[in-house]
């Protein structure tokens, strides 16, 4: 079926197009593949970064291609359409905002061109710890100035792609919590080069998950990292981070939009074909409406989203916007894979059917890089005006 393309320019149209033909040449078997092993999809990766889509958002005067949030949205949707996983490239496209933010010009002059030709991966972004878990501002990983290094020690948990990034994005804290005024203040970013790290002051103990996801636990035991790595000033690092989230929100529900196209479009496709009782499954109105319900969720999603990224890229601050894209995309791509699975009966659970595995990786949405209570937090404290619960 042909989705709507209502907004979209005849250069994004090539875009979307480009990508689609991309994906193309990675098709669900090499999906399922890489499963067996938990292998990265490196190959893929390549030719993403070959093709400079994961250069779409570094400007170009730095070797990208200068593109916005709308076209980067409009890739991640693209592949996670057709197939494919965008997760194990979609960080640099987000961390990278951090850097161009918040960097020095020396930062950006060193990383940004490395990045953009493809000989330097930033995918890793060190956030989430046990002990903390949601509530980022009580995180206790501490880097300490020492001289003209920062020492790090305590540990991360759930963090992806560490064992394919050649720099992680860090927060730790710079100043412990009980001697900050403001709580938002004390923590600091940095950049990790994992290259010399691993195995020098930082251990990585890779998690086994129901996703093909490539995180890790990490452990810092005295990890040097030169101070000139310390992004913007020190003890601002939580407003960095808040600062980029608007268009790692964005850029997630794309891949959830993505995700539930896929579904819509699998579901027609085998409603229309299964034949049981002498007549397609989809005569059924029980078979009909869930997936007409679920392409009016994906639909009304991208909706939110194309006005959450338009906002962005006019430089305006949709934190509203952004968040109603996250929590509308992962629940609509959730709807979506569940009535795909409906459809297609027992089949849907058979590996080969690839619908299984769609299913694990649009669940993960509900809840990272933020889970959607965090979500209805934001917009009932920060939008609605209801009382703090936290
Ligand atoms: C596969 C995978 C990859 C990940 N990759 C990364 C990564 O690369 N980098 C990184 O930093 N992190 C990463 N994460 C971590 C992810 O961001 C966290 O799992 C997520 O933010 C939730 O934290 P938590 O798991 O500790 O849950 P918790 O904070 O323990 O929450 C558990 C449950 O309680 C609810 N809850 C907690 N507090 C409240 C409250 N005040 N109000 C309402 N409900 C509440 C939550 O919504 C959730 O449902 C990844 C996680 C997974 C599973």
């Amino acid at each position: 079926m042909q989705f709507s393309e209502f907004g979209v320019s005849d250069d994004q149209k090539a875009l979307c197009q480009s990508v689609r033909d991309l994906c193309a040449r990675f098709p669900e078997t090499y999906w399922r593949g890489l499963e067996k092993t938990s292998a990265y999809p490196t190959e893929f990766i390549k030719a993403l970064t070959e093709g400079g889509f994961l250069a779409a958002m570094i400007p170009e005067e730095y070797g990208g291609l200068g593109m916005g949030v709308v076209e980067g949205g409009l890739i991640l949707e693209e592949i996670n359409r057709s197939g494919g996983n965008s997760a194990p490239g979609h960080a640099q496209m987000y961390i990278m905002g951090t850097l161009l933010r918040h960097g020095s010009q020396e930062q950006k002059d060193a990383y940004l061109p490395e990045i953009a030709a493809g000989k330097l991966r930033l995918q890793a972004f060190g956030v989430t710890e046990p002990d903390a878990g949601s509530d980022t501002l009580s995180i206790t990983t501490r880097a300490e100035r020492k001289g003209a290094k920062y020492i790090v020690n305590g540990r991360k948990v759930f963090i992806s792609r560490v064992e394919y990034s050649d720099l992680m994005l860090l927060l730790a804290r710079t100043t412990p919590k009980e001697q900050v005024s403001k709580r938002t203040e004390g923590l600091s970013v940095m950049l990790v080069d994992l290259r010399q790290a691993v195995g020098n002051g930082l251990e990585v103990n890779p998690i086994e998950t129901m996703v093909n996801h490539h995180a890790c636990e990490l452990v810092f035991d005295n990890l040097e990292v030169p101070c000139e790595n310390l992004i913007g000033e020190e003890g601002q690092g939580f407003r960095y981070i808040l600062s980029s989230m608007n268009a790692e929100r964005i850029l997630v529900a794309s891949e959830s939009i993505g995700d539930g196209r896929y579904f819509v479009e699998k579901a027609i496709q085998y409603a229309n074909q299964r034949k049981v009782f002498g007549k397609p499954i989809g005569q059924n109105q029980g078979i009909q409406y869930p997936i007409a319900r679920a392409y009016a969720a994906v639909e009304s999603a991208r909706l939110m989203r194309d006005k959450a990224a338009l906002m962005f890229d006019a430089g305006e601050n949709p934190g509203e916007q952004a968040n109603l894209s996250k929590l509308l995309g992962a629940e609509a791509a959730w709807q979506a894979a569940n009535m795909c699975m409906d459809t297609h009966g027992g089949y849907g659970m058979a590996v080969e059917y690839n619908i299984e595995r769609k299913f694990r990786e649009a669940r993960l949405f509900m809840v990272a890089p933020i889970t959607n209570n965090m979500v209805l937090n934001y917009l009932s404290q920060n939008v609605l005006g209801l009382p703090r619960s936290l």
